[in-house]
């Protein structure tokens, strides 16, 4: 117990720890109470690293928000941005270690799902939002609707020879850009 730090009484977004549950090929996880009254357990990292920080409800009451505040959802682009936003962000979408694990990252504006549906434009039949370059992450002149053969051709090509290094200064490099184009 004590080669594990005590987490005990922290409190991490809507969770507080109330003890620990587990632990698991030497991971601790631990049991929390969470703002809604739910409980749930999450493993330290997982606390940690702020990807667990509700029981499940800090992003419902998020989905709920930006549908009523935006009414976004009926835009022909926003399932696309839903998408785009999860496998890059959510460690559990199953797309995630080819996205967000791998260093691929959203500008950060298209947080916003109005500022990504005015960008895109109205989604084509059929097709979905591609990278151009495909080791670059999503950022404005890296995006277009692509249709499947696109996407699969792009994925026949899926090599990053500079791992994620690279992928952060392009997207880094295509950030400065923006900002000395368009100052705030
Ligand atoms: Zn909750």
């Amino acid at each position: 117990m004590s080669r594990y730090k005590d987490l005990t009484g922290r409190v991490f977004g809507r969770l507080i720890v109330q003890s620990l549950a587990f632990i698991k090929h030497q991971r601790p996880s631990w049991l929390c109470l969470c703002s809604c009254g739910n409980k749930k357990t999450a493993t330290a990292a997982n606390l940690l690293q702020g990807y667990v920080r509700s029981c499940g409800c800090l992003n419902r009451d998020v989905r709920r928000e930006r549908f009523t505040t935006h009414n976004m959802s009926k835009h022909s682009a926003y399932r696309s941005w839903e998408a785009m936003i999860d496998r890059c962000t959510n460690v559990r979408n199953k797309d995630y270690p080819a996205y967000g694990g791998r260093g691929i990252a959203v500008h950060f504006p298209w947080f916003d799902p109005r500022v990504f549906c005015t960008y895109m434009g109205e989604k084509p039949q059929g097709c979905s939002v591609g990278r151009i370059d495909n080791d670059a992450g999503y950022f404005p002149g890296n995006v277009e609707w692509q249709t499947p053969k696109q996407q699969g051709a792009n994925k026949r090509n899926n090599v990053c020879p500079g791992g994620l290094a690279a992928r952060a200064r392009k997207l880094h490099m295509a950030e400065t850009t923006l900002r000395k184009r368009y100052p705030r």
